[in-house]
C-alpha cells in the first residue's frame, strides 16, 4: 500500500483541500505516512498569500532534495495557490518535484501522480490566468473540487469546513487570491445541503461554511436567486446538526437579512468574521477595499445593535504602502473602540501579480511595520481582555474539541496516559472563545456546559457543569495527557488566519 505524507499551510480552503486529496488517494489505495521517509509520496500544499508561507515552502523542498535523491520513486508535489502562482517556476527553483497542481485542478492529483509513478515523468496542471481568456472559460478551468468526504481524514470527525463557493472578484490590490483561486463560483445551495446531511449522518455536529468572502454568495437557478442568508435557513433545518458557521465576511455584503439570520436562527453561531483591514479611508482606497471607514462602521454598529452579544474579529494589515502615522493611527483608533473580540495583524507583503506589487512601492520600512504591528497587537490584546472578562461567572456551552495545547504537548512527548482518561481539554463557545478546562477525555466531540471562572486575552478557563459531567472536575489541577484523540492525519501548521487574504 503507497503512503502518502502531506503538509499543510494557509487558510481553511488549504484545509478542505488537503482532506479531499488524501480522501481521494485513499479511495485509489493509499495510506498515510507518519513520516516523509515513509512516504512514497510527499506533497506540500501551499498558500501565497505571503512571501513568508512561500519562502518556508520552498526551504521545506530543500530539505527533501536528499531524500529525492536516495529514493528517486518517490512523488514530490506542490499544490494549491503556489502552485497556480509559480507554475513552472516550482520547477525551475525545485527540479526534483514531479507534481505541481493548482487549486482547480486538485481532481487530477490521484490520476497525475499515477502517471508519475508509470514512468510518465513530472506533470504540472494550472487554471488558466485571469486574463487569459473569457470569463467563462477562465471559471471553467478553475474547477469546483468537491469529491465524497472523509470523516477519518478531518482533525476530528465532529467539525468540517463546507465550502459555498470558489474565487474572488473583488480584486483588493494587495492580494493574490483573485489570481490563484479564480473568478467566484457558487456551488448549487441543494448541493451544500446534501453536504451538510451526509457531514451529520457520519457524526458532524458543526459546520463552518467557507468562501473568501462567504458572505457575498449569490446562486441563481430555477427562477430564483440563493444568498447565503436563504442558505443558512435551510442549513439551519438540518436535523442533527448543532453549530453553524461562516466565513470569511466582506464588510460590504454583511446585508441587514444575513444579520437578522444570525440573530434568528438558533443553530448559526454569533460569531462574524468581518476584516476592516485598515481604519483610514486613504488607506483603504490604496487597497481598492471598495468602502470607506464610515461605511464600516455603519456596518459595525448595524450588527452591534441586532446582535449585541456576537464576538466580530477583524484582520489588519500594517504598513502598507505609503502608510503614515496618521494613517496607522486610524486603525489604531478602529481598533480601541470596536472591541473586536481579536485581530488577525499583518505587515504588508507585496504580492508580484497584484497592482499594489505593481504600482505603489513598498515604502513602509520593515523597522516601522514591525513597530506598529507591536502597538495594534497590544492595544488588541487589551480589547480582547476586556471583552473576555465578563464571562467569568457565566455558565457557556462549549462543544469540546480535544486536548488543550498544554496537553496536547504531553501527549507528543510521551507522557504516558491518565488512568482516569482525565485530561486538560479545550472547546469553543457559540461566539468562537477559546474555553479550556479539566474533564473526562470522554466529553470530546459533545456539546458540554461550562462554568467559566478565569479569562485571559485569548481563552477562558471554566469548570464543567455538574449536570454536564456527572460531577464538577476541579479547575487548575495538574493532569496528565489522556489517551490520544481520534487520528490527526492531516499535520496543520499555520491553518487559519495567517494566510486569511479577505
Ligand atoms: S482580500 Fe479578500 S475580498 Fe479582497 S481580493 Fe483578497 S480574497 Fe478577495
Amino acid at each position: 500500500m503507497p503512503r502518502l505524507w502531506i503538509d499543510t499551510v494557509g487558510c481553511q480552503m488549504n484545509v478542505l483541500d488537503s482532506e479531499l486529496v488524501v480522501a481521494a488517494l485513499r479511495r485509489q489505495g493509499w495510506d498515510l505516512a507518519a513520516t516523509t521517509a515513509d512516504a512514497d509520496a510527499v506533497f506540500f500544499n501551499t498558500c501565497s498569500v505571503r512571501q513568508h508561507a512561500e519562502d518556508k515552502v520552498y526551504s521545506a523542498l530543500g530539505r527533501i532534495r536528499l531524500e529525492k535523491e536516495r529514493r528517486p520513486g518517490l512523488v514530490v508535489g506542490v499544490l494549491g495557490c503556489m502552485a497556480q502562482k509559480d507554475q513552472a517556476l516550482v520547477r525551475s527553483r525545485a527540479p526534483w518535484v514531479d507534481l505541481v497542481v493548482g487549486p482547480g485542478q486538485l481532481h487530477r492529483v490521484p490520476v497525475l501522480v499515477e502517471a508519475i509513478r508509470a514512468g510518465g515523468g513530472p506533470q504540472v496542471e494550472v487554471a488558466l490566468g485571469r486574463t487569459a481568456g473569457s470569463r467563462v472559460e477562465i471559471a471553467r478551468s478553475f474547477e469546483s473540487y468537491d469529491p465524497d468526504r472523509d470523516p477519518t481524514m478531518r482533525p476530528n470527525p465532529f467539525q468540517a469546513f463546507v465550502r459555498t463557493q470558489t474565487g474572488c472578484d473583488k480584486f483588493c490590490s494587495f492580494c493574490v487570491v483573485p489570481h490563484v483561486r479564480g473568478p467566484e463560483q457558487a456551488r448549487a445551495p441543494d448541493t451544500i445541503l446534501a453536504e451538510a446531511r451526509r457531514l451529520v449522518a457520519e457524526g458532524c455536529r458543526e459546520i463552518t461554511l467557507i468562501g473568501q468572502t462567504v458572505n457575498s454568495y449569490r446562486w441563481t437557478g430555477g427562477g430564483t436567486t440563493h444568498r447565503l442568508a436563504d442558505l443558512l435557513v435551510r442549513l439551519d433545518a438540518v436535523a442533527g446538526l448543532d453549530r453553524i458557521r461562516f466565513v470569511t465576511n466582506y464588510p460590504r455584503d454583511m446585508t441587514p437579512d444575513l444579520v437578522a439570520a444570525v440573530r434568528d436562527l438558533p443553530k448559526v453561531c454569533p460569531y462574524l468574521h468581518v476584516p476592516a483591514q485598515h481604519g483610514s479611508d486613504a488607506v483603504l482606497a490604496r487597497m481598492r477595499r471598495g468602502y470607506t471607514i464610515s461605511e464600516y462602521r455603519e456596518m459595525f454598529a448595524m450588527v452591534r445593535a441586532e446582535l449585541p452579544h456576537a464576538a466580530v474579529t477583524s484582520d489588519f494589515i500594517v504598513g502598507f504602502c505609503g502608510e503614515t502615522d496618521a494613517e496607522f493611527q486610524a486603525t489604531l483608533d478602529l481598533v480601541r473602540e470596536s472591541g473586536f473580540k481579536n485581530s488577525f495583524i499583518f505587515k504588508y507583503s507585496p504580492r508580484p501579480g497584484t497592482k499594489a506589487f505593481q504600482r505603489q512601492p513598498d515604502d513602509v520600512p520593515e523597522g516601522v511595520k514591525k513597530e506598529r504591528h507591536r502597538v495594534l497587537l497590544d492595544a488588541q490584546t487589551e480589547a480582547s481582555r476586556a471583552g473576555n472578562l465578563p464571562f467569568v461567572g457565566t455558565r457557556q456551552q462549549v462543544l469540546v474539541e480535544g486536548l488543550s495545547v498544554r496537553d496536547e504537548k504531553r501527549g507528543s512527548a510521551g507522557t504516558p496516559p491518565a488512568a482516569d482518561g482525565e485530561a486538560q481539554l479545550t472547546g469553543r463557545t457559540p461566539c468562537d472563545r477559546i474555553v479550556v478546562f479539566d474533564a473526562p477525555l470522554r466529553l470530546v466531540g459533545r456539546l458540554v456546559d461550562v462554568d467559566i471562572v478565569a479569562a485571559g486575552p485569548w481563552s477562558l478557563g471554566g469548570l464543567v457543569a455538574e449536570s454536564a459531567a456527572g460531577a464538577p472536575v476541579p479547575g487548575g489541577a495538574e493532569v496528565a495527557c489522556g489517551t490520544p484523540l481520534p487520528l490527526y492525519p492531516i499535520r496543520l501548521p499555520g491553518v487559519g488566519p495567517e494566510a486569511r487574504g479577505t
